[in-house]
């Protein structure tokens, strides 16, 4: 492999957008998260019924959430006094602090809400203050020990775009869930074959959940392929090729149809499989984890490992608008599938010159990128033919 051939990828300065320590920004920026997602946390607790998702409730205990919540708006208020001490950026400093003095205004870590009834809507509040803890404590930990683009900064360009994503995903979950579950048992319902059933639900556990995996994918592929190949389709996907910076936020941007879409025909073939429920939580989990981590800054290579499972490595050339890069690797957990369709592209240890769409960029902002199959095609298309 000719190393000429694959130019190094030129990241954008960002020095000014890098945390440093003794600026006061990153306790600055902890105080406003932990503030803000204190208060939407206590509304979670106020309107349980029309804020939490059933699911979730099932699966968590509030009373450790409660203490979590506790330290956490501790936390928020030690670390927007602690930006006053560094003399800096107090203005991030009052802002955290007040929005946790807010979120203890409204009854802070023992507030109460009434009985929960089951309601036909509801947004997933729940799931998104959850979510985001987690994976940006995990992802922001993981992209600074192991970054492939050490000087993109967590404050990347369009962050705070993709934190808007990031946020309508999570709170749309019960929509989501309502239609994927929905749509299989609706018009495949036909398909299934108890017998078939059985048989896979006498296999061992971890054969369950490597057929889940692969039937899902199998589905994944080929309507991912679909919409980079069918011109229509093309529009809805291009707003998840559209992020020129990687990271375990950039997977977030996806239109609300693509996401549905791409959602139930994969629950088609886990609703066939009809494996077991414990097998399934164990793909959820994996299959979760795997959507932010392929798109995550994270350089490692995996050695053989990448040959089995998608690697951020192999995730990224299929986001890349470099020319032997287009209509690659479509695969969300098996490269198999892309070597057994013509589709792999793993060129050593090299990765993209460049990401995002070919032609003109798309517009910005979660409105107008849902508009934008809609409207009239730019003069260049950004079909990444
Ligand atoms: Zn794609």
């Amino acid at each position: 492999m000719n190393q000429a051939e694959f130019p190094k990828r030129q990241t954008e300065d960002m020095s000014d957008r890098a945390f440093r320590m003794g600026e006061g920004r990153i306790s600055g920026f902890i105080s406003v998260a932990l503030g803000l997602l204190s208060i939407l946390a206590v509304l979670c607790y106020k309107f349980p019924s029309y804020l939490t998702t059933p699911e979730l409730r099932a699966a968590y205990d509030p009373a450790l959430l409660r203490e979590i919540l506790k330290y956490g708006m501790w936390a928020s208020i030690t670390f927007g006094l602690l930006t006053f001490i560094l003399n800096r950026r107090k203005r991030l400093g009052a802002v955290g602090i007040l929005a946790t003095l807010t979120a203890f205004a409204l009854g802070g870590y023992w507030a109460e809400g009434p009985a929960i009834e089951p309601t036909a809507y509801f947004a997933g509040l729940d799931w998104l203050v959850l979510d985001l803890l987690a994976t940006a404590t995990v992802f922001i930990f993981i992209e600074k020990l192991w970054p492939k683009y050490r000087e993109q900064a967590i404050l990347r360009p369009e962050w705070g775009h993709d934190l808007v994503y990031f946020a309508f995903n999570h709170l749309m979950i019960g929509v989501i869930l309502l239609i994927v579950n929905g749509f299989a048992p609706s018009y495949f319902n036909w398909a299934v074959s108890a017998g078939f059933q059985a048989w896979i639900q006498d296999l061992p556990l971890i054969l369950q959940v490597i057929g889940l995996i692969f039937a899902a994918d199998f589905a994944q592929y080929w309507v991912h392929r679909l919409f980079h190949t069918v011109p229509f389709l093309w529009r809805f996907h291009a707003v998840h090729h559209s992020s020129e910076n990687m990271d375990w936020l950039a997977g977030s941007r996806t239109h609300f149809l693509d996401t549905l879409c791409v959602r139930s025909f994969s629950m088609v073939m886990i609703y066939l499989l009809g494996a077991s429920k414990e097998a399934l939580d164990i793909y959820v989990v994996f299959a979760s984890f795997q959507a932010v981590f392929i798109h995550a800054n994270f350089s490692g290579n995996f050695g053989p490992l990448r040959y089995l499972i998608t690697t951020p490595q192999f995730h990224h050339w299929h986001h890349s608008s470099d020319a032997i890069a287009i209509d690659m690797n479509y695969a969300a957990h098996l490269p198999l599938l892309d070597k057994i369709f013509g589709t792999y592209l793993m060129p050593g240890q090299h990765w993209p010159e460049k990401y995002g769409t070919v032609g003109d960029p798309l517009p910005r902002g979660i409105i107008k990128q849902h508009l934008y199959p809609f409207l009239p095609a730019p003069k260049s298309e950004t079909q990444p033919k």
